[in-house]
């Protein structure tokens, strides 16, 4: 007696998206598969370093970044999934390299949105301070802070909370409230603040 054939159900090639150049494949579309159900996709795992440079906006001088822009003034784009980043920073790290630790990407341009590599520069924290010090003009909203605080304070509350520090946290360090804290760094308050509180 012939032994029974045994057969398991095998993916259907067909189902699965063809494979393309990664530079060919779009982003997202749809597909139809073995059964004729149209399926969509969408490419989760298209590398940074592939990505970051279709969001830039080319011009003779200043690279602009054309995605998210931060109230900062900033790019931003998103690394890993879930982490977001400066996207001057990415530029330079695509461009030239990583940023060694204690180090900032400080642009040369007045152009916070531009990431040309050769319009930045690295700069210690002590620079991106005075940087930011010196283009601070800045305007106080009366009635808005019950306790006044420096412009080097602001520049350093606002490049920690956008590190990711806790309101209540900076709040007690500064002697304020947290919604004085959340105000500031929202530019509800010293809205006029142009130094570069937020690089690298
Ligand atoms: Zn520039």
């Amino acid at each position: 007696m012939a032994a029974p054939t045994i057969t398991h159900p095998q993916p259907d090639p067909a189902d699965r998206i063809p494979r393309a150049p990664l530079t060919e494949q779009p982003e997202s579309g749809s597909y139809t598969d073995s059964r004729g159900r149209q399926r969509k996709f969408r490419r989760i795992n298209r590398p940074l370093s592939e990505r970051f440079w279709l969001k830039v906006h080319k011009t003779d001088s200043c690279w602009l970044w054309t995605g998210h822009i931060a109230t900062t003034g900033y790019g931003q784009v998103g690394v890993d999934g879930r982490k977001v980043n400066n996207a001057h920073r990415v530029a330079w790290e695509l461009a030239v390299g990583p940023v060694p630790d204690g180090e900032f990407v400080l642009h040369r341009c007045d152009n916070r949105a531009c990431v040309n590599p050769h319009h930045l520069f690295l700069g210690s924290a002590r620079d991106n301070l005075l940087d930011c010090i010196s283009k601070g003009r800045f305007r106080h909203v009366p009635g808005q802070s019950e306790k006044k605080l420096t412009l080097e304070m602001r520049c350093a509350i606002r490049e920690r909370a956008n590190a990711g520090e806790p309101a209540a946290a900076l709040a007690n360090e500064y002697g304020v409230s947290p919604v004085t804290i959340r105000r500031l760094v929202a530019r509800k308050t010293y809205a006029g603040d142009t130094g570069p509180e937020r690089q690298g």
